[in-house]
């Protein structure tokens, strides 16, 4: 392994090739790329349905490299920087709004499962890099999409100031309305009287 000497490895902007990734190689990668949001599923089961607003492609740039720690043998590292607009229902006024998501990131890459995990639990490494698995198939779709899903506000919001009066106002005679339709299921005495009185 002379990964220090290698030149990277590009990485084409191919979702097949994307989704096997070997990152047991020993090489470095770089790459970049757009991918349509119809290669994240379930990233899509999060976008506000009919909004009027365009989600934009997932706009992604990776780098490998690998570093020595503490003297021993090199580790490798990964840098993966995303970029995406989805519209999202805000949590306060109920309308779609697009939010702007930026991700930036690094992962150190172990050999197993148990090692990654590991890491994550270790409070020491709270702050740094997150860890992720190495393998021969490393699928880079699932770690974007996992990376994104993460990067969700936990309760979306329209930025502040753009979240309006009048909006909440018409979210109130909806609710309003709605509880007034739920009324008028209900048999109504003077209605009938009413009706009695045309008759
Ligand atoms: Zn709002």
């Amino acid at each position: 392994m002379n990964s220090k000497n290698t030149t990277p490895h590009i990485l084409p902007n191919n979702p097949s090739d994307l989704q096997s990734i070997d990152l047991k190689s020993g090489l470095t990668f770089v790459g970049q790329g757009v991918l349509d949001l119809s290669h994240f599923p379930r990233l899509l089961q999060e976008i506000a349905p009919n909004s009027g607003f365009e989600a934009s492609q997932v706009h992604w740039e990776l780098g490998t490299w690998f570093e020595e720690r503490l003297g021993s043998i090199p580790m490798q590292y990964m840098h993966l920087r995303l970029a995406v607009d989805l519209p999202l229902t805000c949590q306060a006024c109920f309308q779609p709004y697009l939010e702007s998501i930026d991700s930036d990131r690094d992962y150190i890459l172990f050999d197993t499962e148990m090692e990654a995990e590991e890491w994550d639990f270790d409070e020491e490494n709270q702050d740094a890099e997150d860890a992720l698995v190495a393998s021969e198939t490393f699928n880079l779709l699932e770690t974007i999409e996992e990376e994104l899903l993460l990067s969700l506000p936990l309760s979306a919001r329209h930025p502040q100031g753009e979240c309006r009066p009048e909006n909440l106002q018409k979210v109130a005679k909806v609710l309003k309305s709605g509880a007034d339709e739920i009324k008028i299921e209900k048999p109504n005495p003077f209605a009938v009287l009413k009706n009695l009185k045309k008759q």
